[in-house]
């Protein structure tokens, strides 16, 4: 028998982006405060809260933002997550799901994630 691995396809690729603080989470070389897993994706407590509940939903595999997003499939992944996410944090009232893109769209962490934001009433439109 080998002991060659054979390589992960893309699409089945682990999070491995170098220099990534998302990738770096998800392979635990960085401390965060996990609140939910599935084979899809993982929910950290966000470092820099904007609401009482503020959870970021992040996809296992590095996909830079929704614009390089080539799996159609894992955006539902993310959003049954951040459901999930909303059902565990009692977030009954409502809450506000943010995926910012881009410099224009705020976005600092180039690794796809949903925020959820929640526990208060959010004003529209955002800054
Ligand atoms: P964005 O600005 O939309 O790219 O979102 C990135 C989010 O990651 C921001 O809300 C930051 O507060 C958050 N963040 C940055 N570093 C960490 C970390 N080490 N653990 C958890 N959240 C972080
Ligand atoms: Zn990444």
């Amino acid at each position: 028998m080998s002991s060659e691995k054979s390589q992960p396809q893309q699409d089945q690729a682990p999070a491995k982006q170098a220099n990534c603080l998302f990738c770096s989470i998800h392979n635990k070389e960085i401390k965060a405060n996990f609140v939910y897993e599935d084979e899809d994706a993982f929910a950290i407590r966000d470092i820099n809260p904007q609401a009482p509940t503020h959870i970021l939903v992040i996809p296992r595999r590095h996909v830079d933002n929704v614009k390089k997003l080539e799996d159609k499939n894992l955006i539902g992944s993310l959003f049954y997550a951040a459901a999930r996410v909303a059902e565990q944090e009692n977030l009954d009232g409502g809450f506000r799901l943010v995926v910012n893109t881009g410099d224009d769209g705020g976005q600092t962490v180039n690794h796809l994630h949903i925020h959820v934001l929640g526990g208060r009433s959010l004003v529209w439109p955002p800054g």
